[in-house]
């Protein structure tokens, strides 16, 4: 517990900085806690210091993790790559879905989401370094997405998410943060309403808040290094 107050202490105090540095008011950048592959209790807690909203990447266990959660009141995104047979879970149990990456997937979650809900949020992830083996749309193929997202009823369209190519010798993720604060503009300047640019984790929330992030998403610096499998 204590442990976890000090990092949302050090991930506030780090937000703040960089928001000063870049001359942004510390209000503009959420805070999204990554809590995948950690428990519920560690949730229980971190929403016990203030925490609200909460990133979870697979389904199954997201679900595992409300049901011992119920009664508080958590904002729950998911932050994974969607299949398309696991929509119909996400749209009944998600605030928001930050990884909507294709025509298929935000149909479904369209037409599934229930009638009870609010519409549901809904960033479209883009693979802004264009790697092959991730999930994400490409850059020129955003504002076609963003079109349809918005014609949709039941959801609404609140705006990108992105997972950099990871900081090596030759690339710098800030790189990446400066073409998605770019794109994100563009599509602001061209008529599509957005609030949100979910971009920045652990390592590297200054660059992504020095570029015009609303929403950082941490994981480690939160709630520690992920256990391996198995070791719950
Ligand atoms: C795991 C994950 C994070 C958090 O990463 P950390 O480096 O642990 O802060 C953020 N965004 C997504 C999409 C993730 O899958």
């Amino acid at each position: 517990m204590n442990n976890l107050k000090e990092n949302l202490d050090n991930v506030r105090a780090r937000i703040a900085a960089a928001c000063s540095a870049a001359g942004r008011a510390p209000g503009e950048v959420a805070l999204l806690a990554v809590s995948k592959k950690h428990t519920a209790g560690k949730i229980r807690d971190l929403h016990a210091l203030g925490q609200r909203s909460f990133g979870e990447n697979y389904v199954q266990e997201a679900l595992a993790k409300q049901a011992k959660l119920q009664g508080l009141d958590i904002e729950w995104h998911f932050i994974g790559p969607l299949q398309s047979n696991k929509t119909r879970e996400a749209a009944g149990h998600f605030d928001w879905v930050q990884s909507a990456d294709r025509e298929k997937i935000v149909r479904r979650l369209s037409a599934q989401r229930p009638a009870e809900l609010p519409a549901m949020n809904v960033c479209i992830e883009v693979n802004i370094d264009r790697e092959p083996q991730k999930s994400g749309v490409l850059p020129e193929d955003t504002a076609a997405l963003a079109h349809l997202v918005q014609e949709l009823p039941r959801i609404r369209l609140r705006g990108l998410m992105a997972i950099p190519k990871m900081a090596d010798d030759v690339h710098d993720p800030g790189d990446s943060y400066r073409r998605m604060q770019q794109l994100y503009g563009a599509l602001l300047e061209e008529g599509i309403e957005m609030d949100t640019l979910s971009m920045g984790m652990s390592a590297d929330l200054e660059s992504a808040i020095a570029h015009g992030s609303t929403m950082v998403r941490v994981g480690t610096d939160l709630l520690g290094p992920r256990p391996a499998a198995g070791t719950k």
